[in-house]
């Protein structure tokens, strides 16, 4: 279909071996034009699509080509594609220890690495929504300003970025960041990075004019998880 579709199947590949999704489970977002978006198909196994597998969709979520009926997320990424005009592709997966942490109703350390602070930002945990529902894309909503990476509670995690690998990156750098986190919790400490080193890294973000300060956003501690039953 087009070298976005080819370079959507190689991350969805990418994201499997990594462990990151798995069997039919995430999905993929690229936009082609002002209102063409190409997104991976819903129900299939996705380390075995290829590029004619992708469909294209507009801003409506009208399907304009496509042999299979697209992402059963696909709400979710044109909550985010309408919203953000500065980004071009969405990744939604099932990273697990990103996603541990919010099973377990704990938030993500963000500020204790370099890397994180640089490449993905404040992490906030969105409340649980069920998948593929207009529940969750509404959500999502109130973090999709300021943030480029979010952790769907109980459920997995959305990056997005002005390119596929932009995206891409903050994916495996969030799940390569819970375990080095998870690592830390098992040891008995997490220690943070100072203020002004922060936003010193901060300052070093391409996108810094659009994202809020990582220590100007939501106080630590704003996600509620559900009574444990
Ligand atoms: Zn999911």
């Amino acid at each position: 279909m087009s070298d976005a579709a080819g370079r959507m199947a190689e991350c969805c590949r990418r994201l499997a071996d990594l462990g990151l999704i798995a069997g039919a489970a995430g999905n993929i977002s690229v936009r082609l034009a002002e209102d063409r978006v190409l997104v991976t198909p819903s129900g299939l196994i996705k380390a075995d699509l290829g590029s004619e597998d992708m469909v294209e969709v507009d801003l409506a979520g009208e399907v304009i080509r496509g042999q299979h009926p697209p992402s059963g997320e696909l709400g979710l990424h044109l909550q985010i594609l309408r919203s953000r005009g500065d980004v071009t592709a969405v990744i939604h997966a099932h990273p697990p220890v990103a996603t541990g942490m919010s099973v377990a109703g704990q938030e993500f350390d963000w500020d204790v690495l370099p890397e994180m602070v640089f490449l993905v930002g404040r992490v906030p945990v969105v409340p649980y929504g069920a998948p593929g529902t207009r529940e969750l894309a509404k959500l999502i909503d109130p973090f999709i300003e300021g943030h480029d990476t979010l952790i769907l509670a109980n459920h997995g995690a959305v990056s997005m970025g002005a390119s596929l690998d932009e995206a891409q990156i903050r994916m495996e750098t969030l799940e390569h960041s819970a375990k080095i986190v998870f690592t830390a919790r098992l040891l008995g400490r997490v220690s943070h990075l100072s203020r002004d080193e922060v936003r010193r890294l901060e300052g070093l973000r391409p996108n810094r004019d659009r994202s809020r300060g990582l220590l100007d956003g939501p106080a630590p501690g704003h996600y509620k998880p559900p009574k444990e039953s």
